[in-house]
This record gives C-alpha cells, structure tokens and sequence, in this order.
C-alpha cells in the first residue's frame, strides 16, 4: 500500500459494534466484564482505549513500524522514550534542539543522574568522540527549529548500530509524509502530533512508533504505568486529521517552496533557511532522506534591530503570530522572543538564531494572498 492509501486506509477498520467507517469516540473509563478479567480487550482506559488504539494503529502503518503509542503530548512521549534511561546512562542529542526537550533533558533527567551531550551533528562522524560504553541512545531532530538543519539519519543509524545503541528520531517538522526514520535504521521514531499530523490546531497530542516487540513492550508498559494517554476526543480529532496529511503536505511544500524564494529575491532579506536551496547544507542528505523539503521558512533581515523585527511581524494579517506550527493556517513566529528566549543572546547569536530571525510555518491558503501579505509588511 502507498503511503496515500495508508493515510485513509493502513491499519484502520470499521468499528467492530456497529459498522461505523469513522471510528467512533469511546468515551468511556470502564468496560464491563463477565466474570472477573473476561472481557472484549479492553478493561480499563488507561491500559487500552478503542479510540486511541484505532490512532496508534494508524500511526504505525503511516510511519511504516509495526507498534504505536499515542500519549497527551509530544513531551509525555519523549518523556516516555527517556524513561528506558537509567542513571548513569548517557545520551547524546542533537544541539539545536526543540526547546522542551532541551528543558527536559536538562532540568529533570539530569537531575536524575543521566548525562546528556549536546552535539552538532550536521556532520554525522562527530557523534563517535562523545560515545562510551554508558551511551545508551542517540536523540536527533532533523529538519531542526528554527534553522532548518539537516541531519542524515542513516549514517547516524550506522553508527548507533555499530556500538548497539538506541536511536530516536524527533519526526516532527518532516511529518511522516517527507521522511519515515525506521526505514532509515532508527529504532523509535515520535511525533508531537500536535502539528502536521493533527493538522489543524486543535489538539496536543504526541506518539512513538517502534519496529520491535520487546522494545513496543516496554514502552507499554512505561505508558500504562506513569498515565501519560491521550483522551478519546483528541484520538478522534488526531485520527480525523492523519487522514488528510499527504494533501495538506503537499501543499504546505509547494506554498513553502514559492515564500521561500520569494525572500530569496527580496532586498530587505539577508538569510533564508529552507533545506530545498541546492547550497543549503546538507541539501543532499534532505534530497536522499525526505520526499520534499517541508512547510518550514525561516529568515533574517538585514540591519534590522529586535524592534524593527516586530514591527515587521505586527504588519502581517494573515500570517498568525503564535507559538506551533504545521496546522493549516500560516502562523509566524520570533524566535528570539519566543520558543528560543530562555537562551542568553551571546548563545542565540551563535547558534545563527539572531534578533532579526523569523519562523513561517506556511499553511495552506492560497500562495498569491500569502505573497501579497509577506510583500506588504516587509515594505
Ligand atoms: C512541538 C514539538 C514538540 C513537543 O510537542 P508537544 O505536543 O507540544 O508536547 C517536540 N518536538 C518538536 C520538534 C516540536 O515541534
């Protein structure tokens, strides 16, 4: 099955009860049973939820694994993935990392005794210096927020594979439409569902999907255990989404590609990140791993002071100024002020996030309107 088909159809099936095509939302904590522990699957929504299931079901085929899990967030997912660590273990994670995971790998699980090594990973060969034998996974987010890096998981994989340590890829930005991780050698691949897959901005949602049983069997049991689920109503409401995903990323590519040579072109523009560029680095690698380059444009203004920024920003109408990304309307956002604030300048500046930097998460409006609306505040 293509990888459109598995969006509708992979994994999913007409509810059991009444023939209903959509899965219906089992809004329910408890299932009767007919005599102590006989009953249908299910007995007890924590440990299993019809509603949810049908999601990870469907999350599984779309990423090509064989187990999904979906949980309450993005982060209850990572946190589920570093809760197989235990202390002394080492990790070793990509250094422009979403800020959440950088917070909660730096202020809870290192308190807990686990070591994290943030490492630019652009070239995949640095990675060997910081592994020893308490290495106990590689982290990576590839594209990267909000520069747009790319990482080639492959070679990383190789790596991983050669010293027997686990790989978890943060799929987020690429969504499973450009880029499928297990495919390339990585053992967990999650999602903040909250984006591409869902879609549409109306629900926090996050999912992991693994290939093999023992490693799916602990996580099950890390998921039933510490509670961190998603409800019935956003497994509905992420399913319902999944289902357009290759349409909507489609189009978020193609509108994505159009703004950003639009601010190529533009002479108020200094730097525009976007991986399609033939010299953006590792343009190759994104060429290889991802079907397309993505929904994601970022770009820095020339001589622009951190108040002349805004003001551009205050100017757009129709991109929205607000945290996320990957729903259907184009949202902006700053990034120095924004998800990147708790970074010292010095640092920021460094890592290329400067004062004039601007996120687009380019939805799927018409691409003449967005233009139009680019055109008119930069002006
Ligand atoms: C949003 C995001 C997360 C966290 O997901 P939530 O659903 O907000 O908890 C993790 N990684 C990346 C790359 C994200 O964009």
């Amino acid at each position: 099955m293509k990888f459109n088909t598995k969006t509708i159809h992979g994994n999913q099936h007409p509810d059991k009860a009444y023939g209903a095509v959509m899965p219906p939302i089992y809004q329910t904590s408890t299932y009767i049973q007919e005599a102590p522990g006989v009953h249908k699957g299910y007995a007890y929504s924590r440990s299993k939820n019809p509603s949810r299931e049908a999601l990870e079901n469907a999350l599984a085929s779309i990423e090509n694994g064989v187990y999904g899990s979906a949980f309450g967030s993005g982060m209850a997912a990572i946190d589920a993935i570093l809760k197989l660590l235990k202390p002394g273990d080492e990790v070793i994670a990509t250094n422009d990392l979403y800020g959440g995971s950088y917070r909660l790998f730096t202020q809870q699980y290192e308190t807990y005794g686990i070591v994290f090594h943030f490492v630019d990973m652009k070239e995949a060969s640095h990675i060997e210096s910081f592994i020893n034998e308490k290495t106990a996974l590689i982290w990576i987010e590839t594209p990267t927020n909000p520069l747009l890096n790319i990482i080639d998981i492959a070679a990383v994989s190789h790596i991983a594979k050669t010293h027997c340590i686990l790989l978890a890829v943060d799929n987020t930005f690429a969504s499973p439409y450009l880029q499928q991780p297990l495919d390339l050698g990585a053992d967990i691949v999650m999602h903040s569902i909250t984006k591409y897959i869902g879609g549409h901005s109306d629900v926090v949602l996050g999912g992991l999907v693994v290939k093999d049983e023992a490693l799916a069997k602990k996580l099950y049991f890390i998921q039933n255990s510490s509670g961190a689920i998603c409800g019935p109503q956003d497994a509905f409401l992420a399913l319902r989404g999944l289902k357009t995903l290759h349409v909507r990323m489609q189009r978020h590519c193609e509108n994505a590609k159009t703004v950003a040579h639009f601010l190529l072109n533009h002479p108020k523009v200094d730097r525009v990140y976007w991986p399609g560029f033939e010299n953006f680095p590792n343009h190759k690698v994104a060429k290889k791993q991802m079907k397309d380059f993505g929904g994601m444009v970022s770009f820095s203004l020339k001589n622009s002071t951190y108040e002349e920024t805004i003001h551009v920003l205050q100017q757009l109408k129709l991109f929205t100024l607000a945290e996320s990304l990957g729903g259907v309307e184009s949202l902006v956002g700053h990034p120095a002020s924004m998800t990147h604030a708790s970074i010292p300048k010095a640092e920021r500046d460094k890592l290329g996030i400067v004062d004039s930097l601007i996120r687009l998460s380019v939805g799927i409006e018409d691409i003449e309107d967005l233009i139009q609306d680019l055109s008119q505040a930069l002006s």
